[in-house]
Protein backbone atom coordinates (compact mmCIF):
# COMPACT_ATOMS: atom_id res chain seq x y z
CA UNK A 1 0.00 0.00 0.00
CA UNK A 2 1.96 3.62 -0.52
CA UNK A 3 1.23 6.11 1.23
CA UNK A 4 -1.49 8.02 -0.54
CA UNK A 5 -3.58 4.96 -0.05
CA UNK A 6 -3.29 4.77 3.44
CA UNK A 7 -3.71 8.45 4.05
CA UNK A 8 -0.79 10.45 6.62
CA UNK A 9 -1.11 12.87 9.00
CA UNK A 10 -0.03 16.63 7.96
CA UNK A 11 -0.29 19.42 9.90
CA UNK A 12 -0.33 22.79 7.74
CA UNK A 13 0.41 25.98 9.38
CA UNK A 14 -0.95 29.50 7.86
CA UNK A 15 -4.31 29.13 6.30
CA UNK A 16 -4.95 32.37 4.07
CA UNK A 17 -5.13 33.07 0.02
CA UNK A 18 -2.39 29.98 -0.17
CA UNK A 19 -3.17 27.63 2.33
CA UNK A 20 -6.61 27.36 2.54
CA UNK A 21 -7.10 25.93 -0.64
CA UNK A 22 -3.86 23.97 -0.40
CA UNK A 23 -4.96 22.02 2.94
CA UNK A 24 -8.08 21.47 1.32
CA UNK A 25 -6.70 19.75 -2.07
CA UNK A 26 -4.78 17.69 1.03
CA UNK A 27 -7.75 16.88 2.80
CA UNK A 28 -9.54 15.47 -0.72
CA UNK A 29 -6.36 13.58 -1.26
CA UNK A 30 -7.42 11.44 1.60
CA UNK A 31 -5.28 13.00 4.23
CA UNK A 32 -6.04 13.61 7.97
CA UNK A 33 -4.98 17.23 8.11
CA UNK A 34 -4.45 19.28 11.39
CA UNK A 35 -4.97 22.80 11.21
CA UNK A 36 -3.41 25.89 12.84
CA UNK A 37 -3.47 29.52 11.32
CA UNK A 38 -2.92 32.93 13.49
CA UNK A 39 -6.36 34.39 11.70
CA UNK A 40 -8.06 30.95 12.84
CA UNK A 41 -9.19 27.40 10.97
CA UNK A 42 -11.76 28.14 8.47
CA UNK A 43 -15.10 27.17 9.24
CA UNK A 44 -15.28 25.04 5.93
CA UNK A 45 -11.98 23.22 6.68
CA UNK A 46 -13.18 22.04 9.84
CA UNK A 47 -16.65 20.57 8.34
CA UNK A 48 -14.49 18.87 5.75
CA UNK A 49 -12.81 17.10 8.83
CA UNK A 50 -9.60 19.08 9.78
CA UNK A 51 -8.66 19.02 13.09
CA UNK A 52 -8.01 21.97 14.84
CA UNK A 53 -5.13 22.65 16.79
CA UNK A 54 -3.84 25.36 19.45
CA UNK A 55 -0.36 25.86 18.80
CA UNK A 56 2.68 24.92 16.09
CA UNK A 57 3.52 22.52 18.79
CA UNK A 58 0.61 20.69 18.77
CA UNK A 59 0.45 20.32 15.36
CA UNK A 60 3.99 18.79 14.95
CA UNK A 61 3.19 16.68 17.59
CA UNK A 62 0.04 15.06 15.61
CA UNK A 63 1.50 14.87 12.41
CA UNK A 64 4.28 13.27 10.15
CA UNK A 65 4.76 16.00 7.91
CA UNK A 66 4.20 19.68 8.24
CA UNK A 67 3.64 22.14 5.99
CA UNK A 68 4.23 25.99 6.42
CA UNK A 69 2.44 28.70 4.02
CA UNK A 70 3.09 32.04 6.11
CA UNK A 71 3.56 35.83 4.82
CA UNK A 72 7.60 36.08 5.78
CA UNK A 73 10.79 35.04 6.93
CA UNK A 74 10.13 36.29 10.58
CA UNK A 75 6.87 34.59 10.55
CA UNK A 76 8.38 30.76 9.56
CA UNK A 77 11.21 31.43 12.41
CA UNK A 78 8.54 32.40 14.62
CA UNK A 79 6.50 28.93 13.86
CA UNK A 80 9.16 26.68 13.60
CA UNK A 81 11.63 28.19 16.75
CA UNK A 82 9.42 30.45 18.58
CA UNK A 83 7.70 29.54 21.93
CA UNK A 84 5.04 26.70 21.34
CA UNK A 85 7.02 26.18 17.87
CA UNK A 86 6.67 23.43 15.89
CA UNK A 87 10.55 22.37 16.64
CA UNK A 88 9.01 21.78 20.55
CA UNK A 89 6.29 19.05 18.76
CA UNK A 90 9.39 17.28 16.38
CA UNK A 91 10.15 14.15 17.97
CA UNK A 92 10.72 10.74 16.16
CA UNK A 93 7.02 9.49 15.18
CA UNK A 94 8.07 5.78 15.32
CA UNK A 95 10.90 4.03 15.34
CA UNK A 96 13.09 5.13 12.18
CA UNK A 97 10.18 7.58 11.09
CA UNK A 98 11.64 10.57 10.39
CA UNK A 99 9.26 13.65 9.95
CA UNK A 100 9.19 16.08 7.29
CA UNK A 101 9.06 20.34 7.64
CA UNK A 102 8.07 21.76 4.32
CA UNK A 103 7.95 25.01 4.37
CA UNK A 104 6.02 26.69 0.95
CA UNK A 105 6.07 30.34 1.92
CA UNK A 106 8.24 32.69 -0.02
CA UNK A 107 11.28 33.69 2.28
CA UNK A 108 14.90 34.35 2.49
CA UNK A 109 17.12 31.24 0.51
CA UNK A 110 19.97 31.69 3.22
CA UNK A 111 17.74 31.82 6.14
CA UNK A 112 16.09 29.06 4.52
CA UNK A 113 19.54 27.04 4.54
CA UNK A 114 19.99 28.06 8.33
CA UNK A 115 16.21 26.97 9.48
CA UNK A 116 17.38 23.55 7.44
CA UNK A 117 20.31 22.68 9.64
CA UNK A 118 18.79 23.23 12.87
CA UNK A 119 15.70 21.22 12.05
CA UNK A 120 18.43 18.76 10.68
CA UNK A 121 19.60 18.48 14.26
CA UNK A 122 16.39 17.73 15.60
CA UNK A 123 17.00 14.24 13.44
CA UNK A 124 14.01 15.39 10.85
CA UNK A 125 13.71 16.41 7.02
CA UNK A 126 13.50 19.82 5.37
CA UNK A 127 12.03 20.98 2.61
CA UNK A 128 11.82 24.53 0.65
CA UNK A 129 8.74 24.21 -1.90
CA UNK A 130 7.85 27.52 -2.64
CA UNK A 131 5.24 27.95 -5.32
CA UNK A 132 3.89 30.04 -8.30
CA UNK A 133 0.42 30.02 -9.41
CA UNK A 134 -1.38 32.53 -7.07
CA UNK A 135 -4.23 32.12 -5.55
CA UNK A 136 -5.99 30.71 -9.11
CA UNK A 137 -2.76 27.89 -9.47
CA UNK A 138 -3.70 27.21 -5.51
CA UNK A 139 -7.59 26.69 -5.74
CA UNK A 140 -6.99 24.77 -9.04
CA UNK A 141 -3.94 22.30 -7.50
CA UNK A 142 -1.77 23.50 -10.53
CA UNK A 143 1.06 25.49 -8.62
CA UNK A 144 4.40 25.46 -10.04
CA UNK A 145 6.29 24.35 -7.01
CA UNK A 146 10.29 25.06 -6.88
CA UNK A 147 12.30 21.72 -4.25
CA UNK A 148 15.23 22.53 -2.53
CA UNK A 149 16.06 19.19 -1.13
CA UNK A 150 17.94 15.83 -0.69
CA UNK A 151 16.60 13.68 -3.29
CA UNK A 152 15.31 10.86 -1.35
CA UNK A 153 13.68 13.74 0.82
CA UNK A 154 11.81 15.03 -2.17
CA UNK A 155 11.03 11.64 -3.20
CA UNK A 156 9.27 10.55 0.17
CA UNK A 157 7.05 14.31 -0.07
CA UNK A 158 6.22 14.86 -4.11
CA UNK A 159 3.06 12.88 -3.60
CA UNK A 160 1.71 15.18 -0.99
CA UNK A 161 3.34 18.18 -3.23
CA UNK A 162 1.53 16.59 -6.25
CA UNK A 163 -2.30 17.46 -4.74
CA UNK A 164 -1.35 21.02 -4.69
CA UNK A 165 0.30 21.28 -7.74
CA UNK A 166 1.42 20.17 -11.56
CA UNK A 167 4.77 21.28 -12.11
CA UNK A 168 7.05 19.94 -9.52
CA UNK A 169 10.74 20.32 -9.82
CA UNK A 170 13.57 19.59 -7.23
CA UNK A 171 16.26 22.14 -8.09
CA UNK A 172 18.83 21.10 -5.63
CA UNK A 173 19.67 20.74 -2.10
CA UNK A 174 18.07 23.38 0.68
CA UNK A 175 17.62 26.88 -0.29
CA UNK A 176 17.38 26.35 -3.91
CA UNK A 177 14.08 26.18 -3.97
CA UNK A 178 13.51 29.83 -2.73
CA UNK A 179 16.41 30.85 -5.04
CA UNK A 180 14.39 29.39 -7.71
CA UNK A 181 11.16 31.28 -6.66
CA UNK A 182 13.70 34.43 -5.95
CA UNK A 183 14.15 34.25 -9.92
CA UNK A 184 10.30 33.41 -11.11
CA UNK A 185 9.83 37.27 -8.62
CA UNK A 186 12.10 39.12 -10.77
CA UNK A 187 10.61 37.63 -13.97
CA UNK A 188 7.09 38.61 -12.27
CA UNK A 189 7.67 41.94 -11.11
CA UNK A 190 9.49 42.97 -14.51
CA UNK A 191 7.12 41.98 -16.17
CA UNK A 192 3.53 43.82 -14.45
CA UNK A 193 5.61 46.30 -14.50
CA UNK A 194 6.86 46.00 -18.16
CA UNK A 195 2.47 45.55 -19.46
CA UNK A 196 1.65 48.66 -16.92
CA UNK A 197 3.78 51.00 -18.64
CA UNK A 198 2.86 49.62 -22.15
CA UNK A 199 -0.94 50.11 -21.71
CA UNK A 200 -0.48 53.32 -20.03
CA UNK A 201 1.82 54.31 -22.67
CA UNK A 202 -0.64 53.20 -25.41
CA UNK A 203 -3.40 54.62 -23.65
CA UNK A 204 -1.99 58.44 -23.36
CA UNK A 205 -1.08 58.00 -26.82
CA UNK A 206 -4.79 57.72 -27.88
CA UNK A 207 -5.47 53.58 -28.27
CA UNK A 208 -7.52 51.81 -26.60
CA UNK A 209 -5.76 49.66 -24.18
CA UNK A 210 -8.37 46.46 -23.82
CA UNK A 211 -7.52 46.59 -27.63
CA UNK A 212 -4.02 46.95 -27.29
CA UNK A 213 -4.01 44.07 -24.55
CA UNK A 214 -5.90 41.56 -27.20
CA UNK A 215 -3.48 43.09 -30.06
CA UNK A 216 -0.55 42.15 -27.71
CA UNK A 217 -1.91 38.68 -26.28
CA UNK A 218 -1.49 37.15 -29.97
CA UNK A 219 2.76 38.10 -30.25
CA UNK A 220 6.06 38.05 -28.98
CA UNK A 221 4.67 40.45 -26.34
CA UNK A 222 2.25 37.90 -24.87
CA UNK A 223 1.81 36.53 -21.31
CA UNK A 224 0.02 35.18 -18.79
CA UNK A 225 0.76 38.66 -16.87
CA UNK A 226 -0.56 40.39 -19.96
CA UNK A 227 -3.34 38.42 -19.62
CA UNK A 228 -4.41 38.59 -16.38
CA UNK A 229 -2.40 41.29 -14.98
CA UNK A 230 -2.94 43.74 -17.84
CA UNK A 231 -7.30 43.17 -17.39
CA UNK A 232 -6.30 43.87 -13.47
CA UNK A 233 -4.89 47.48 -14.75
CA UNK A 234 -7.73 48.04 -17.38
CA UNK A 235 -10.81 48.00 -15.00
CA UNK A 236 -8.61 48.88 -11.86
CA UNK A 237 -9.68 45.75 -9.97
CA UNK A 238 -6.83 45.05 -7.72
CA UNK A 239 -8.25 42.75 -4.98
CA UNK A 240 -5.47 40.48 -4.39
CA UNK A 241 -4.38 37.92 -5.53
CA UNK A 242 -1.03 39.17 -4.46
CA UNK A 243 -0.78 41.84 -2.27
CA UNK A 244 1.69 44.52 -2.81
CA UNK A 245 3.20 44.77 0.14
CA UNK A 246 4.34 40.27 -0.18
CA UNK A 247 5.73 41.63 -3.97
CA UNK A 248 7.89 44.13 -2.65
CA UNK A 249 8.74 41.81 0.32
CA UNK A 250 9.98 39.02 -2.27
CA UNK A 251 12.11 42.03 -4.23
CA UNK A 252 13.74 42.82 -1.00
CA UNK A 253 15.19 39.17 -0.48
CA UNK A 254 16.05 38.99 -4.18
CA UNK A 255 17.86 42.31 -3.69
CA UNK A 256 19.69 41.14 -0.52
CA UNK A 257 20.87 37.81 -1.95
CA UNK A 258 21.79 39.68 -4.91
CA UNK A 259 24.11 42.19 -2.55
CA UNK A 260 25.67 39.17 -1.31
CA UNK A 261 26.42 38.00 -4.37
CA UNK A 262 27.52 41.27 -5.78
CA UNK A 263 24.79 41.05 -8.91
CA UNK A 264 23.35 44.27 -10.16
CA UNK A 265 20.09 44.12 -10.40
CA UNK A 266 19.42 47.61 -11.60
CA UNK A 267 15.47 47.38 -13.37
CA UNK A 268 14.59 45.05 -10.08
CA UNK A 269 15.81 47.84 -7.71
CA UNK A 270 13.70 50.42 -9.78
CA UNK A 271 10.41 48.04 -9.47
CA UNK A 272 10.82 47.28 -5.86
CA UNK A 273 11.16 51.14 -5.41
CA UNK A 274 7.83 51.85 -7.51
CA UNK A 275 6.06 48.97 -5.19
CA UNK A 276 7.22 51.24 -1.76
CA UNK A 277 6.17 54.23 -3.72
CA UNK A 278 2.39 52.31 -4.22
CA UNK A 279 2.45 51.04 -0.37
CA UNK A 280 3.18 54.49 0.97
CA UNK A 281 0.30 55.59 -1.39
CA UNK A 282 -1.96 53.42 0.54
CA UNK A 283 -1.98 50.17 -1.65
CA UNK A 284 -0.07 47.86 0.48
CA UNK A 285 -3.04 45.13 0.40
CA UNK A 286 -3.48 45.50 -3.38
CA UNK A 287 -2.69 43.21 -5.94
CA UNK A 288 0.71 44.31 -7.13
CA UNK A 289 -0.85 45.15 -10.75
CA UNK A 290 -1.76 48.18 -9.14
CA UNK A 291 1.48 49.69 -9.31
CA UNK A 292 0.26 50.51 -12.37
CA UNK A 293 -1.54 53.72 -10.35
CA UNK A 294 1.93 54.82 -9.14
CA UNK A 295 2.50 54.94 -13.09
CA UNK A 296 -1.19 56.80 -13.58
CA UNK A 297 0.35 59.55 -11.65
CA UNK A 298 3.59 60.37 -12.82
CA UNK A 299 1.89 60.49 -16.06
CA UNK A 300 -1.19 62.31 -15.18
CA UNK A 301 -2.92 59.61 -16.79
CA UNK A 302 -5.27 57.04 -16.09
CA UNK A 303 -5.58 53.79 -18.16
CA UNK A 304 -8.90 54.00 -20.11
CA UNK A 305 -9.24 57.80 -20.50
CA UNK A 306 -9.08 58.52 -24.15
P1 LIG B 1 -1.84 35.42 3.73
O1 LIG B 1 -1.42 36.59 4.55
O2 LIG B 1 -3.15 35.45 3.02
O3 LIG B 1 -1.82 34.10 4.63
C1 LIG B 1 -0.84 33.85 5.62
C2 LIG B 1 -1.49 33.12 6.78
O4 LIG B 1 -0.48 32.86 7.76
C3 LIG B 1 -2.60 33.90 7.47
O5 LIG B 1 -3.74 33.08 7.58
C4 LIG B 1 -2.03 34.22 8.86
O6 LIG B 1 -3.02 34.18 9.86
C5 LIG B 1 -1.06 33.07 9.04
N1 LIG B 1 0.02 33.42 9.99
C6 LIG B 1 0.87 34.47 9.93
N2 LIG B 1 1.71 34.42 10.99
C7 LIG B 1 1.37 33.33 11.70
C8 LIG B 1 1.86 32.74 12.90
N3 LIG B 1 2.87 33.32 13.59
N4 LIG B 1 1.28 31.61 13.35
C9 LIG B 1 0.25 31.04 12.68
N5 LIG B 1 -0.26 31.54 11.53
C10 LIG B 1 0.29 32.67 11.06
O7 LIG B 1 -0.66 35.19 2.69
P2 LIG B 1 -0.69 34.34 1.31
O8 LIG B 1 -1.06 35.24 0.19
O9 LIG B 1 -1.44 33.07 1.55
O10 LIG B 1 0.88 34.05 1.14
C11 LIG B 1 1.57 33.08 1.92
C12 LIG B 1 2.97 32.91 1.33
O11 LIG B 1 2.87 32.44 -0.02
C13 LIG B 1 3.80 34.20 1.27
O12 LIG B 1 5.14 33.93 1.57
C14 LIG B 1 3.64 34.66 -0.17
O13 LIG B 1 4.73 35.45 -0.59
C15 LIG B 1 3.56 33.32 -0.89
N6 LIG B 1 2.84 33.34 -2.17
C16 LIG B 1 1.64 33.99 -2.29
C17 LIG B 1 0.98 34.01 -3.51
C18 LIG B 1 -0.33 34.74 -3.71
O14 LIG B 1 -0.73 34.95 -4.86
N7 LIG B 1 -1.02 35.13 -2.65
C19 LIG B 1 1.55 33.36 -4.61
C20 LIG B 1 2.74 32.65 -4.45
C21 LIG B 1 3.40 32.66 -3.22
Amino acid sequence: MNILEKGMDIGFIGLGIMGRPMATHLIQGGHRLFLHSRSGVPQELVDMGGQVCDSPREVAQCAGMIITMLPRTADVEKVLFGPDGVSQGLGKKGLGERKQVIDMSTVSPSETRNFAVRIGQLGCDYVDAPVSGGETGARAATLTIMVGAEESVFEKVKPVLALMGKTITRIGNNGTGQICKAANQIVAALTIEGVAEALLFASKAGADPVRVREALMGGFAGSRILEIHGERMIHHTFTPGFRMELHQKDLDIVLAEAQVLGVNLPNTVATRDLFATGIADGGAMQDSSAVVQVLEKMAGHQLGQI
